[in-house]
């Protein structure tokens, strides 16, 4: 038996950290969406006790480093399931970029391995399962748009943006997460407007969705990576209508409502910048989990 789940990319349309907490973690209030940019995970029925997982990407993990490995020893554990499974990871979302492209795979595996171990558990149970493999692993089981805060795990829905192209940029430099955290300075950093955003999305306001996009990490990584910032330029020059970094980096981000536009920002930058992608948003959860 062999069943297929999507595991979408997300950008932050907002993204800010509030303070760290005495448990070493950040507090954060971070709007996500989803976009048209996927992984595949294929789940095959083992009658054995093995997670087997595979890639054709060299770099990701086919061991328990794997959050997709993590979310099904996790479910093993958690209900006692006797069977095992062979997930065979197909890799479409760039790694290290930003995009939750991980924490999206350990989610299709919970929504996967829940239909085919016929476990029954519920969204929401899912959902609180996912934040003890990481922090984006919620929002990622909820999909759709949301308002994630606490260490990312406390999620609220929220109206689906506008309509748009998205288009992504990655430059190939390797951000570490770990140490854009660690150069933050909370009291210089420029906090977007995340109420302003919400705002946003509840009128269904594209221009004040795209005054209003912003990320409090985003001068910590382009002052690492001045690539970055050139990327911003590049898109903004081509005619964007917002251009922002998600999550840590590297990848950046432009929004346009014109599909002209969108191709002439995907145009400018060939050549420029090596994994480039031109999507839809999702934005709405999906009607079955
Ligand atoms: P986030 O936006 O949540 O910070 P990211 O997009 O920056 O995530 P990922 O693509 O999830 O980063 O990968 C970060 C690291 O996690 C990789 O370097 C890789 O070693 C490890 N990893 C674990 N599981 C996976 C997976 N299923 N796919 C990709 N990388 C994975």
């Amino acid at each position: 038996m062999k069943l297929m789940e999507k595991a979408p990319a997300k950008i932050n349309l907002s993204l800010d950290v509030l303070h760290k907490r005495d448990d070493g973690f950040h507090e954060v209030e971070m709007v996500m969406t989803t976009v048209d940019l996927a992984d595949r995970i294929e789940l095959e029925y083992l009658d054995e006790d093995r997670i087997i997982i595979e890639s054709e990407n060299r770099f990701v993990p086919n061991d328990e480093r794997n959050l997709a490995f993590r979310a099904a020893k996790l479910l093993k554990d958690k209900y006692g399931v006797s069977a095992g499974v062979r997930i065979f990871i197909e890799k479409n979302i760039p790694v290290a970029a930003g995009l939750a492209g991980g924490s999206s795979d350990a989610a299709a595996v919970l929504r996967g391995l829940n239909r085919l171990w016929e476990l029954d558990i519920d969204t929401s149970e899912l959902a609180l399962l996912g934040s003890e493999i990481g922090s984006d692993v919620t929002f990622c089981v909820l999909g759709g748009t949301g308002l994630a805060k606490g260490r990312g795990e406390k999620v609220t829905e929220l109206p689906a943006p506008p309509p748009c192209w998205v288009v992504l940029a990655k430059p190939s430099i390797g951000v570490s997460t770990a140490t854009v955290y660690q150069k933050l300075d909370l009291e210089t950093a420029e906090h977007p407007q995340t109420s302003a955003m919400i705002d946003a999305l509840e009128k269904g306001d594209f221009d004040q969705v795209c005054q209003s996009v912003g990320n409090v990490l985003e001068y910590v990584t382009t002052r690492l990576h001045p690539q970055v910032n050139q990327i911003k330029d590049q898109m903004s020059q081509a005619g964007a209508d917002a251009v922002l970094m998600s999550g840590s980096g590297p990848t950046v981000f432009a929004l346009a409502q014109q599909e002209t536009r969108a191709q002439r920002i995907y145009n400018s930058l060939k050549g420029f910048c090596e994994e480039v992608y031109i999507v839809r948003m999702l934005g709405n959860r999906p009607d079955t989990c």
